[in-house]
């Protein structure tokens, strides 16, 4: 389906939780939705079930940390046969995927996005408030050893935070067929993060001569490669290169409220909805006609954080 301003809007970014086991620093904890005001897996499939009757076509899971839902691969299964879902991704920050990955795939995870702002142990647990970065790293092996691919490593770095720690991010790229992307620390009004921490991609990139830009493709990344590397290194300039014109995707908060735009605090609550498949369906179209032309993150800085709205 079409916005207002002529975009495809095939994308659904659905938040399955608020809750997280880690803590990040620039995370915006806005107190977590208590369990109870969490979808159920039904609702969770009733309502993307209607997102493709608007053209839905790709969903990523994300949170919170999704992998603390106990029916996630029951959430992922269900939206697995819901016609016209082409792919399924999910974003997390790879603590529990060692358990989860070979059910994930089972249940038709395709893809997923791990979250790893640091290799090294000290910055990482300053970062995330918990000493478990080597559960990640076996999370990103297990990813690969079941077969999920793509697989892309998300990294927020902060100058004098972890800045430092680019060039073994960048490695992972050369030893595995994997992506890692470097993410602008998007300045969300709940995490209170100054502008001057933000690190833009043009900053990163001016200290690897090596990488070279490879053939742009569509979404928000923009792809460098290396001789030798099995992996690309991407940035997702969120703030120094606003990609709006180009916007695919709507998000589905946990509580069951809909947000066009990750820049504009709008809200649209479908679950008086949720009983009349045709009625849902309508709400949401007139809900993707109201999705905004973009955001203005270098004026006016969100107020849900992204654990509320889903990364
Ligand atoms: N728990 C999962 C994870 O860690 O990927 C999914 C949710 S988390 C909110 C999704 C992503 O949002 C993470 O990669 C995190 O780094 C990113 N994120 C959170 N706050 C951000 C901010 N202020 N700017 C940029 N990225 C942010």
């Amino acid at each position: 389906m079409k916005d207002s301003f002529g975009r495809e809007i095939s994308y659904l970014r659905v938040s399955v939780t608020q809750r997280c086991n880690l803590n990040c620093v620039y995370c915006g904890k806005e107190g977590c939705a208590k369990k109870e005001a969490e979808l159920s897996a039904r609702d969770i499939c009733r309502l993307v079930s209607a997102f493709a009757a608007c053209g839905i076509k790709k969903v990523r899971i994300t949170g919170g940390e999704p992998l603390v839902r106990a029916d996630i691969c029951e959430i992922v299964k269900s939206i697995h046969a819901i016609a016209g879902i082409e792919t399924i991704a999910l974003t997390t920050n790879g603590v529990y995927l060692k358990q989860y990955a070979a059910a994930l795939k089972e249940a038709g995870l395709q893809s997923v996005n791990i979250s790893l702002d640091s290799t090294d142990e000290s910055t990482y647990r300053h970062l995330t408030g918990a000493a478990v970065l080597h559960k990640v790293l076996e999370g990103i092996e297990a990813a690969q050893a079941v077969g999920l691919a793509p697989i892309k490593i998300n990294a927020v770095l902060m100058k004098g935070v972890n800045s430092d720690g680019a060039e073994e991010l960048i490695a992972l790229a050369e030893k595995a067929p994997l992506d890692v992307r470097f993410i602008e620390l998007m300045p969300f009004s709940v995490s209170g993060e100054d502008k001057e921490l933000i690190v833009t991609g043009a900053e990163i990139l001016r200290q690897f001569p090596f990488l070279k830009p490879l053939r742009s493709e569509p979404g928000t990344a923009r792809y460098y490669g290396a001789e030798g590397f099995r992996g690309r290194v991407g940035f997702i300039n969120a703030v120094s290169r606003k990609f709006c014109a180009d916007c695919n995707r709507v998000r589905l908060l946990c509580d069951g409220k809909v947000k066009p735009c990750l820049g504009d605090d709008t809200l649209y609550d479908v679950m008086p909805y949720i009983e009349d498949e045709a009625a849902l369906v309508e709400q949401i179209q007139s809900i993707i006609l109201k999705k905004p032309a973009g955001h203005h993150f270098e004026e006016q800085a969100p107020a849900h954080g992204l654990n509320r709205t889903g990364g």
